[in-house]
């Protein structure tokens, strides 16, 4: 009897082994796979009586996936194709029919804005917010993350606002460069400190210091701009990253024809009326750039002379942070 007991525990235990090894290699397997086929595939999906704009499609593992918007709150998602009630449809037709949406109305005041070479898009927020959106660069560069914009950010807002919204602008190398200053900007967002709101910044993010600005970043030859956007993208995903609607251009550098181009895969240019480094003054509802990469210090330094200077508005919570897709949702929403 003792031995069948015996043989039996020893049953029970290879069996559990065996089945804790298949959870974690399938486990290991979902997070490596990789994407493939990733696409513009416009559309609208019906999910959870909810409508949403399909914007791409890839597939994992032999299966197929969504990423989608819900045109009112901008916000972004991916799911499985085969749980969408789905029609495949043309960029004007999905336009046309969420044409007074906030996601439309921003992509169009995205692309009618384009004045100079510099600083196209969406620029500024509500003006009545009492506060700004913040959105934090992260171009190529060999320093690692300024982590210190974080933790002073979540130091000053403590039980004051919580989770922090701020933008960041992310490039692929920076991405491909930094993988454990990334998995700690992941921890915030897990821990709830902040809540990023991802914005693509080009997969390359190329400059010549030596060539004018109009030819230089995304405008220099031989920029293959279909790359740069949905590299970036799948990139993103491939790490856990949900890409936004949002574009920021490196150097916040464009002409029309680029301006158009990326306003065709979907995306709302995001520009800055505040790039702290330049000595641009912070207004409400600025849209304030500053960047984490450890390349522009005096940025970040008058960033933090800027969060000490409001410390009575935080405290009384009158001057606050907003997130960028709530502050186009509610511009843009008709009332
Ligand atoms: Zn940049």
């Amino acid at each position: 009897m003792n031995n069948y007991n015996t043989l039996k525990s020893a049953i029970y235990r290879t069996f559990s082994l065996v089945l804790l090894i298949i959870v974690i290699n399938s486990e290991g397997k979902a997070q490596s796979a990789l994407i493939s086929n990733y696409q513009v595939y416009i559309g609208t999906a019906r999910k959870d009586n909810i409508d949403l704009v399909i914007l791409r499609k890839f597939s994992k593992n032999n299966q197929d996936y969504f990423v989608l918007v819900d045109p009112n709150s901008l916000d972004t998602k991916i799911s499985f194709k085969k749980e969408c009630n789905s029609i495949h449809s043309g960029f004007d037709e999905v336009k046309n029919k969420f044409a007074e949406s906030p996601y439309f109305r921003s992509l169009n005041e995205s692309k009618d804005s384009a004045k100079n070479i510099q600083d196209a898009g969406i620029t500024h927020g509500l003006p009545k917010e009492a506060g700004i959106n913040l959105t934090i660069d992260l171009c190529p560069s060999r320093h690692p993350l300024n982590s210190m914009i974080f933790t002073t950010l979540i130091n000053t807002f403590q039980n004051i606002q919580r989770p922090i919204p701020v933008a960041i602008a992310i490039s692929g190398r920076w991405i491909l460069e930094h993988p454990r200053d990334l998995i700690w900007l992941k921890q915030l967002q897990q821990k709830g400190d902040i809540n990023i709101c991802w914005i693509n910044h080009s997969l390359n993010h190329k400059f010549d210091k030596n060539l004018p600005l109009q030819n230089n970043f995304m405008l220099m030859n031989a920029t293959n701009v279909k790359n740069e956007i949905l590299g970036n993208e799948q990139l993103m995903i491939q790490n856990g990253l949900m890409p936004s609607v949002f574009f920021r251009f490196p150097g916040l550098i464009s002409d029309n024809d680029l301006l158009n181009t990326v306003y065709g895969f979907g995306l709302i240019t995001i520009g800055s009326d505040a790039w702290l480094a330049k000595g641009n003054p912070v207004n409400e509802g600025s849209i304030v750039l500053i960047h984490g990469n450890g390349n522009e210090a005096i940025g970040v330094s008058k960033f933090l002379n800027l969060l000490i200077s409001k410390k009575t508005e935080e405290k009384n919570k009158s001057w606050l942070l907003y997130d960028l897709r709530q502050s186009l949702e509610e511009e843009f929403k008709n009332n």
